[in-house]
């Protein structure tokens, strides 16, 4: 079963140890404990530190397919929810693509620069300060 197939997967299967540090409000599932030095949801899981994005994944959904890797195509690194709009298994090459395809712009073509970057902290998502400052721009109008 791929992800793009699958319905939903609910995070009260997992175990409490995890599931209990994963805020589901949101439309992401948000790992609230630590991350590594990427940004990426960590956590000590059966003795071994692993990267939590996968650990759900495997829970949830089954092993990653063989020449295949986990991407974020929400861009929140501190998501580990396995759906194809969050978590979602496809080719390096794949992955690589978007990433660059998402690195470019916004959608109103800013460029995604550190510095026309603001992430934010509740939520980890990130968000265009050009867009940010162009709807401000527009309110005092
Ligand atoms: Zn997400
Ligand atoms: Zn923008």
């Amino acid at each position: 079963m791929s992800v793009a197939e699958a319905v939903d997967w609910a995070a009260a299967e997992l175990p409490t140890s995890l599931a209990n540090r994963i805020d589901t409000d949101g439309d992401c599932w948000l790992w609230t404990a630590g991350t590594n030095a990427g940004g990426y949801a960590q956590a000590r899981h059966h003795g071994k530190v692993r990267r939590v994005h996968i650990v759900v994944y495997e829970l949830l959904v089954g092993d990653v397919p063989e020449g295949l890797e986990l991407d974020h195509a929400c861009a929140n690194k501190r998501c580990v929810r396995p759906h194809p709009e969050h978590v979602n298994a496809c080719t390096h090459q794949e992955n690589t693509r978007r990433h660059y395809a998402r690195a470019a712009t916004c959608k109103r073509g800013h460029p995604w620069t550190e510095a026309n970057t603001y992430r934010r902290p509740s939520t980890g998502r990130r968000e265009c300060r050009g867009c940010n400052r162009e709807k401000q721009a527009g309110r005092r109008s």
